[in-house]
């Protein structure tokens, strides 16, 4: 299963380490060719100002958001959560507003810039989650539409899923936590059977219309 991972910046090598560590077939994404074929993609950690930069001058924002809309999964984590967001505290211009929330850049401050903790995710089974936040940013408004998968012990909200669209504000690809790259990859496959099924109908369309259409006997 090819599942892209945007490598413009970032801690993007980790995910596609987590990714094959789960079997899926990881496809470092720099230029727009690159999603060809895959039915998913990893968003990682970095800097989201200078991945909004490079999303623009390689042309690949609307290649991404039209693999969002075929219904791939999207999976941000950290920056990759920021540029999901339909809403940036500060005003700054959304990337892939795929997400009904708003978040805050920066959000645990100068004292708490980096930590760990233990979070509680029910949609990965029982074990907690051990969450890294590297100057991590938080979600302050999250529509209705939107799940909270997680929140840290102060009640604000650090992991969502809004359809086919995942953000955590943390690094599971840092501390060897696969469960969200294990729920990508099964989300990427139901994909690709529900596109590939797609297509094989819609080729049975158009033999049908020829059928229909068809006067004498068919060869072949
Ligand atoms: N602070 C970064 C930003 O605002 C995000 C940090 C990260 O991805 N670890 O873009």
């Amino acid at each position: 299963m090819r599942i892209g991972v945007l490598a413009l910046q970032g801690a993007f090598a980790e995910h596609v380490a987590a990714l094959r560590a789960v079997g899926a077939e990881p496809v470092e994404v720099r230029l727009p060719e690159h999603l060809n074929g895959v039915h998913g993609i990893v968003l990682p950690g970095g800097e989201s100002t200078t991945m909004r930069k490079l999303v623009a001058r390689w042309g690949l924002r609307q290649p991404i958001l039209d693999l969002a809309a075929t219904g791939a999964p999207v999976f941000g984590t950290c920056a990759g959560m920021i540029i999901l967001a339909n809403e940036i505290d500060g005003g700054e211009e959304p990337v892939f507003p795929l997400l009904d929330v708003k978040v805050e850049r920066n959000a645990f401050g100068r004292q708490l810039d980096s930590f760990e903790t233990d979070l509680q995710i029910a949609d990965l089974g029982e074990a907690p989650v051990h969450a890294v936040f590297i100057r991590a940013p938080i979600i302050e408004r999250a529509g209705p539409g939107v799940e909270v998968l997680a929140r840290i012990p102060d009640g604000r909200i650090v992991a969502v899923r809004e359809g086919n669209v995942i953000a955590i504000s943390f690094h599971p690809e840092l501390s060897g936590e696969t469960r969200f790259h294990r729920l990508v990859a099964r989300l990427a496959e139901e994909h690709a059977v529900r596109t590939g099924a797609a297509e094989a109908a819609e080729a049975n369309d158009a033999n049908d219309a020829n059928d229909a259409g068809d006067a004498g006997p068919k060869a072949g």
